[in-house]
């Protein structure tokens, strides 16, 4: 497996210090390929199975971009289940202690509304949720996006089979049309192609061969 240190890459001396607190010394595959063209800010589209680092490949690019100073919310990350949400919040809360202070929220369906309402008028810097709930909630206008900067759409193949490919049109379309945008994916059937011409412009594309 090739690897490379992170140290390669254009981060702050917090970031890369809270990595290797983290024990995070050598990128996977998935970061190596992904991170340099995240980080200059293009759109990527990657393939890529479970297990492989991909929370990190679209995290790091878009936590040093966030600006903890500035209470609107900056990034977005949509997951097709509440779990995969809880697992990416909580590995995204480790790599922004490289970062400061930012809050990060999930919104997911199951939930009671009103906590999510209350925690919103708080502010979160990145919110990461299932599209259902997104949508209820932009559909409240109690989440506003006018300020992200990076959108994600994490296991974008499993949220297209859930049906959610309507729900995502519409929270990509109260996206700014300036942003960046990652889509990751364990497979590309024709659904991930025509949300890939949708959604990205002139997007990197990266695949990672399976490596167990
Ligand atoms: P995926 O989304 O591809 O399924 P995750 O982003 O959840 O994978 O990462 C899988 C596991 O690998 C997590 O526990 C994460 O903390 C760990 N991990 C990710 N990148 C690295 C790295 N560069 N070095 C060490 N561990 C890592
Ligand atoms: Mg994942």
């Amino acid at each position: 497996m090739s690897s490379e240190s992170f140290h390669s890459l254009p981060l702050t001396p917090a970031f890369l210090a809270n990595l290797d607190i983290l024990g995070y010394t050598q990128m996977t595959p998935i970061q190596a390929q992904s991170l340099p063209s995240v980080l200059e800010g293009r759109d990527l589209i990657a393939q890529a199975k479970t297990g492989s680092g991909k929370t990190a490949a679209f995290g790091i690019g878009m936590l040093s971009k966030i600006n903890p100073a500035w209470f609107a919310t900056q990034g977005l990350v949509m997951c097709p289940t509440r779990e995969l949400a809880d697992q990416v919040a909580n590995e995204l809360r480790r790599l922004a202690r490289g970062v400061g202070n930012v809050k990060i929220l999930v919104l997911t369906g199951g939930s009671p509304m009103r906590p999510q309402i209350a925690s919103l008028e708080h502010g979160a810097h990145i919110v990461v949720g299932t599209p259902g709930r997104i949508r209820d909630h932009l559909s409240r206008q109690t989440l506003e996006l006018g300020m992200v900067n990076t959108l994600v759409l994490d296991e974008a193949d499993r949220m297209t089979d859930m049906g959610f490919y309507d729900e995502i049109a519409g929270i990509v379309s109260a996206c700014p049309k300036r942003r960046q945008t990652l889509l990751f994916s364990a497979t590309y059937p024709d659904d991930i192609r025509v949300a890939t011409e949708a959604f990205l412009a002139d997007p990197v594309e990266v695949t990672v061969q399976a490596q167990h």
